[in-house]
């Protein structure tokens, strides 16, 4: 039966998961996309409950769209004032129009 050979591991080395664990507790938080975060989902979540149909066309409603682009700052982010439900193709359809999306200049909501 054959026998795996030794691996080689220089000194020091940790594996991956140890590595990766390392890291979550030097990142700088504040680089962490706000909509990657357990709070985001949970909050999109009741949001499209409370508001399940688009705003734009009536389709049932699967994207939180905040009304004005919020650059960045979470103050703007968490307004729940500022949401409004759509579906992925009219937000699409906004993003690309107004929210600087594919090289096209900001625009402000009409
Ligand atoms: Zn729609």
């Amino acid at each position: 039966m054959p026998i795996r050979p030794p691996v080689h591991r220089p000194k020091g080395w940790r594996d991956k998961a140890a590595r990766d664990r390392d890291y979550l507790t030097y990142r700088d938080q504040s680089r962490v996309r706000p909509t990657r975060t357990a709070a985001w989902k949970r909050a999109r979540r009741a949001f499209l409950a409370e508001h399940p149909v688009c705003a734009v066309c009536g389709a049932p409603a699967t994207v939180v769209d905040h009304i004005v682009p919020h650059r960045g700052d979470l103050t703007v982010f968490w307004d729940r004032s500022r949401w409004q439900a759509l579906c992925a193709s009219c937000h699409g359809r906004k993003t690309a129009a107004r929210d600087g999306g594919f090289g096209n200049p900001l625009r402000p909501p009409p």
